[in-house]
């Protein structure tokens, strides 16, 4: 028997209604320089549509009721542009929950960012994207945007366990790679790769090879990085990476 879990899609409209208000979404901080992408600078968003125990983002995920504040996305832009020309960065984007959660507001910040100099690199655990080819071909419209798709475990049942999601929804980020090429969308796929042995990281890569061969090659294999606080939610779940990241001390 399969085991149930939420459904993402629900918890994604569900979320909608905490941290969206009409075009304004909630972040905690709209820029701060990171390492990623040799450089980038990144808003920290709130409100997601997994729970997964290994995220090593806390209250925007857990408590989206409690933590940010709202910003329209002329905000969010200023914010992000700010910081990037402090940095000297031309990619932009925004992490720490779902990117694709309130959908006006993402189209009006990449309509800014169509008129700059930046690339908005879109985070996202493609759930919303795979369930919604409309929300893809509405993204083919922009050249200076990357989807940054991140799959979540290599088989349903894993994914279940790390997310507690209903082992059906593990297909949608497949699927919204798919869309994406298709509607020639830039895009790359991303494994959380921590609890995976080879054999489970083979067969992802068939699956994307299967989608589209050329995928692999921009394909990343995520580990986990043990904060504390992931490793308090890891430990009351019963759950033991094979492949972790060290906390970077720069
Ligand atoms: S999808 Fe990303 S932000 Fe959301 S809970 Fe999972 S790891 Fe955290």
């Amino acid at each position: 028997m399969t085991s149930r879990g939420y459904d993402p899609i629900v918890l994604a409209a569900a979320t909608e209604k905490v941290v969206v208000d009409g075009t304004r979404r909630k972040y905690v901080q709209l820029g701060r320089p990171l390492r990623f992408y040799g450089g980038t600078t990144s808003a920290t968003e709130v409100g997601c549509n997994l729970r997964c125990k290994f995220c090593f983002s806390d209250k925007p995920v857990w408590k989206p009721k409690k933590t940010g504040k709202f910003y329209s996305p002329q905000e969010v832009f200023d914010g992000l542009a700010r910081s990037a020309r402090k940095h000297g960065h031309k990619i932009i984007s925004a992490s720490a929950s779902e990117g694709t959660i309130g959908r006006e507001h993402l189209m009006q910040l990449l309509d800014l960012v169509e008129d700059s100099e930046f690339v908005y690199v879109l985070e996202t655990n493609g759930m919303i994207l795979g369930n919604d080819p409309n929300y893809v071909s509405a993204l083919s419209k922009y050249n200076r945007l990357h989807v940054r798709v991140s799959i979540k475990g290599d088989n349903p049942e894993q994914y279940h366990e790390l997310t507690g999601a209903d082992q059906d929804s593990y297909e949608l980020p497949y699927i919204a790679l798919k869309n994406l090429i298709a509607a020639e969308v830039s895009c790359n796929a991303c494994l959380m790769a921590s609890f995976s042995d080879d054999d489970g990281i083979q067969k992802v890569k068939q699956k994307l090879y299967d989608i589209h061969p050329g995928i692999l090659k921009s394909l990343e294999i995520e580990k986990i990085t043990l904060f504390p606080k992931v490793v308090q939610r890891l430990a009351e779940n019963k759950l033991h990476p094979s492949k972790v990241r060290k906390i970077s001390r720069k």
